[in-house]
């Protein structure tokens, strides 16, 4: 597993763009999510920072925000198959959030470990699809 991203919660994503371009990271993709009620974008050239802003108050990142305030919100590793890793992991002992994979933003593949089963941290699997 290689690091892919590094997934951040914001409150406002332009605003959340204008601060890691002050940090010298340029957009490098930016997309809504419908089917996840979120907005996001990467920043840099890979491992990326995903910026992401819930579109709605019942969207999982609006409640994370609501709650703990902007801040880290996961872990990403890119893996060459997602369906394999999911079965490795599910026989590890790792809590899985997806059963299956799912599409994700900029065209990737996602499946998601839950954080109880991997030492607090939420773990976001990618396969990419570019
Ligand atoms: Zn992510």
């Amino acid at each position: 597993m290689k690091l892919h991203h590094i997934g951040v919660a914001v409150a406002n994503l332009d605003e959340g763009i204008k601060h890691y371009e002050s940090l010298g990271l340029a957009l490098a993709h930016r997309e809504e999510v419908p089917s996840q009620k979120v907005k996001v974008a990467f920043m840099g050239t890979g491992p990326w920072i995903e910026l992401m802003e819930g579109t709605h108050p019942d969207s999982p990142v609006s409640r994370f925000v609501a709650k703990r305030g902007p801040g880290q919100h996961h872990l990403a590793f890119a893996v060459p198959s997602i369906a394999e890793e999911l079965k490795k992991q599910a026989a590890a002992g790792a809590e899985l959030i997806d059963k299956a994979a799912r599409s994700g933003a900029w065209g990737h593949t996602v499946a998601f470990l839950h954080p109880k089963s991997q030492g607090g941290v939420l773990i976001e699997l990618v396969e990419e699809g570019h």
